[in-house]
């Protein structure tokens, strides 16, 4: 559609206020509404895409069916909206200047001076209007990362403003997200920080149509007036979003507060029909009534920041309340697994998940882990490198391969069965080369995971360098651990179970990433529902 709307969304006084449920929740609001929506998010830093940084430093590194390393935040945008995202709904800086600099480095610019403004500017708004002008949607949410007022941010600000001019107010608009703190000591909510924010944004000539307000406490009229007064807004364009128990009340919340309505009116789109919430509120309704409990143990190295995590807990809730169950997590750190704590630190738990990840630290405790819910029948779910503990603990002992690990771990070992796909023997750089995005898998039909799949044919998507080594397939079979999951074209086993074991499964995939409120994985439903069983054994 050559009229697609654009709906900016910018941050204010600090980060970390939501703006990626914020857009998630007005997407899913104007998509209930019957319009066709996307979000992407704008990232103001040098890396090319996140895949390079340490969960530390900036929580999970989501992956898209096309193989693009991004933002945890379309993470959000997909369990939110139940469509998937693409190399095209993150953008960085880093990506920008590639392109640019690649473009001058072909002549495409030939006797002009680069520059941020129109260069970096004008492949800004490209990227923006990709998806725009793809035809595929009505509207188009962009996120843009940081908060205002930062030096990174400053580029796309100015890009924002250009296509506020060229695009005008009925088919573009900004959302500014902004905190009203609350002073403890005066008992007052204080509005100072949003309108200095506001100021900054004026400043470089972007004027925000709408102000959403984080708050802890109720925002009265009068203090919406004052913001409105001050801000350049209208007051019915001064919007409420105070705390919420989960993230999958914000949409309600912003439909109480009729962010979806106010943003419809300024396009000029009809606000007749209301957004069809029935299966968002029924999920909800279980999420917040469950009848019984499982705690399950996720062993992961990155814990201390739990947004490393964030699809894997998230999926966690859609499988908890499909289960009608809540999830309790019981975060382990593998560092601090030993064979001496083990038994205290895992005691009770009704499930064991072993997390992905990368390098040695920690490894020792996660195969222990699996050990201890293989020799305890207790369910386990290995990911990624959750999966490739599995295989080593199986290999040293059940089939007696003392010195089997991964050459990831250990180059040298003497029985490697985890090892480096032949493809990725010539591979030098580290970003964007691992085995990414979508691949296609054959299911064994008399597996668990086919029973929870209900298909034998399925696809996930992958971020690993490392494989399930072939040569040790017939003699860890012999024992008892099976491939379930096959990739047809290379042969490379993609899932593995303990059929004897009550629930057993391994998964080479990242199945955390296609869960969302509307389908929650079948692989945590089904894992949740065996931790259920042995909740009550
Ligand atoms: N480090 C392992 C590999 O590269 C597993 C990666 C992961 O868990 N995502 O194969």
């Amino acid at each position: 559609m050559s009229n697609t709307k654009y709906v900016f969304v910018t941050g204010g006084v600090t980060s970390s206020l939501g703006k990626g449920i914020i857009a998630a929740s007005l997407a899913k609001l104007l998509q209930q509404r019957g319009f066709s929506v996307t979000i992407q998010k704008l990232d103001p830093y040098i890396n090319i895409d996140p895949g390079t940084l340490n969960p530390y430093e900036h929580g999970e590194c989501y992956v898209t069916d096309d193989g693009a390393e991004t933002d945890l935040d379309l993470g959000h945008y997909e369990r939110f909206l139940n469509i998937p995202t693409s190399q095209a709904n993150n953008v960085t800086t880093g990506k920008i200047y590639q392109a640019v600099i690649n473009k001058e480095r072909k002549g495409e610019f030939l006797g002009k001076t680069v520059q941020v403004i129109p260069h970096i500017t004008d492949e800004i708004k490209r990227r923006i209007q990709i998806l725009g002008t793809s035809g595929d949607y009505d509207i188009v949410i962009t996120e843009i990362g940081g908060t205002v007022g930062d030096i990174e941010s400053l580029p796309y600000v100015e890009s924002v403003r250009q296509l506020l001019w060229e695009k005008g107010e009925e088919n573009a608009i900004v959302i500014h997200l902004t905190l009203i703190p609350y002073l403890a000591a005066a008992g007052e909510l204080k509005t100072k920080p949003t309108q200095h924010s506001v100021k900054m944004l004026m400043q470089s000539g972007v004027s925000p149509n709408v102000l959403v307000c984080r708050t802890e406490h109720e925002i009265s009229e009068d203090i919406k007036r004052k913001l409105a007064l001050f801000c350049n807004v209208k007051k019915e364009d001064v919007i409420q979003s105070i705390d919420a128990e989960t993230i999958y009340d914000v949409p309600n919340l912003m439909l109480e507060e009729g962010l979806d309505e106010v943003v419809l009116k300024k396009f000029k789109l009809s606000t007749e029909k209301q957004p069809e919430l029935k299966v968002w509120n029924e999920f909800l309704k279980k999420h917040k009534n469950p009848t019984s409990e499982v705690e399950i143990a996720l062993i992961g190295k990155y814990i201390e920041l739990q947004d490393s995590y964030k699809s894997i807990t998230e999926a966690f809730i859609h499988a908890g309340s499909s289960n009608e169950t809540k999830v309790k997590v019981r975060w382990v750190h593998s560092e601090s697994l030993t064979p001496n704590n083990i038994e205290t630190k895992l005691k009770g738990v009704n499930g064991i998940l072993v997390a992905p990840g990368f390098g040695d630290r920690g490894i020792d405790g996660k195969i222990k882990a699996v050990q201890y819910s293989r020799e305890n029948n207790i369910p386990f779910f290995g990911i990624c490198l959750g999966m490739q503990m599995a295989v080593i603990e199986f290999s040293k002992n059940v089939l007696g391969l003392v010195d089997a690990f991964s050459t990831e771990m250990k180059q040298e070992c003497k029985n490697p069965v985890i090892n480096l796909m032949e493809s990725q023997k010539e591979v030098t750089n580290k970003g964007g080369t691992m085995r990414l995005g979508a691949w296609d898998c054959k299911v064994a039909k008399d597996s668990k995971t086919y029973k929870a799949y209900q298909s034998e044919n399925i696809s996930e998507r992958h971020r690993h360098r490392y494989e399930f080594n072939n040569e040790y397939l017939e003699q860890i079979e012999l024992k008892g651990m099976k491939a379930t999951g096959i990739n047809s074209k290379t042969g490379l086993v993609e899932i593995i179970e303990i059929p004897s074991h009550p629930w057993f499964v391994g998964v080479q995939y990242h199945p955390e990433y296609k869960s969302t409120v509307l389908k929650p994985h079948p692989l945590f439903v089904d894992f949740i529902k065996a931790s259920l069983k042995q909740s009550k054994n």
